[in-house]
């Protein structure tokens, strides 16, 4: 636990995001490197103070090792640190989404090793209630030893009771909404679920961009905007996936891609699935 905000020193920007910028910092009396995420949220919307306590309420709860760490949290720890902050692991080997930039595809081989770290992650997260909400590869880390784990709970709800009650409106998803399930999308048409299922969508969009190297939902490759990919959940046909995918992985991207919730397969059902076996 690393108890002084001015023990760090900050060395580069990680990252920025809707939810804050994430720094690369040396924590001084122990020469070690960590990750500090700022959130800034006092001039923001009720809204955005709501989903940052949240991230970070969800942050202290989980301790595994297919989660990123969090080691320690400030509050208003004066102008610098932002209005919440908290200490990570690092994770050198940047995002997924580097790695795909860098290297295009990734091989069946590594991408079932990373499908395999994504699902017990959040088999150990909806076991605890938690639905991640955000699956995609800038959110998903790699560590020096080249094992990946989840990180940025910035939409991630803990499930009460009834199930999840996302707020859908195009704003609240911008630059996310590319890897939401259909029942995300569409509700009416998809009724019911509890949003785990959602999850388990989105890492099926996520192992496809990795063989295809390109965002796998659309012909055109980029990111869709809202109306676009609204048409291709909800109006198009079965997920197309190639033939040059092994008969092992078209199963289990068959699987995550399944458009009705309830036939989806569950985190036990792909755990047990011979693709990440
Ligand atoms: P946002 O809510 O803004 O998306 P994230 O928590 O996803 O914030 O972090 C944004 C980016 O910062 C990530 O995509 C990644 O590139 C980098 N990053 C975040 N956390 C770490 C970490 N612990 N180690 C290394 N890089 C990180
Ligand atoms: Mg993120």
């Amino acid at each position: 636990v690393i108890e002084n905000f001015v023990e760090l020193e900050k060395l580069a920007v990680l990252g920025h995001g809707n939810g804050g910028t994430v720094y690369k910092v040396l924590h001084k009396s122990t020469s070690s490197i960590y990750a500090l995420k700022v959130l800034r949220f006092n001039d923001g919307s009720d809204g955005v103070r709501r989903q940052a306590t949240r991230e970070v309420e969800i942050l202290k709860l989980v301790d595994s090792p297919f989660v990123v760490r969090c080691c320690s949290v400030f509050h208003n720890s004066g102008v610098a640190a932002g209005d919440l902050s908290f200490v990570m692991e690092y994770m050198e080997g940047g995002s997924l989404q580097d790695l795909l930039k860098s290297q295009k595809t990734l091989s069946e081989r590594e991408i079932s090793a990373v499908a395999r770290r994504v699902l017990l992650g959040i088999h150990y997260l909806h076991d605890m209630q938690i639905v991640h909400g955000d699956i995609k590869p800038s959110n998903l880390l790699v560590n020096g030893e080249g094992e990946v784990k989840i990180a940025d709970f910035g939409v991630s709800h803990l499930v009460e009771g009834g199930g999840v009650a996302w707020n859908l409106s195009p704003d609240s998803c911008m630059g996310t909404c590319a890897y939401m399930s259909p029942e995300r999308f569409d509700p009416e048409r998809w009724s019911g679920g509890d949003g785990f299922a959602g999850d388990v969508w989105s890492l099926g969009v996520v192992a496809l961009e990795c063989h295809v190297g390109r965002f796998p939902l659309t012909g055109t490759g980029q990111r869709p905007d809202w109306p676009t990919l609204m048409c291709v959940m909800c109006f198009g046909e079965r997920m197309e996936v190639p033939e040059t995918a092994s008969p092992e992985f078209r199963s289990f991207l068959e699987r995550c891609l399944e458009k009705d919730w309830r036939k989806r397969a569950t985190v036990d059902e792909l755990l047990e699935h011979p693709f990440v076996n």
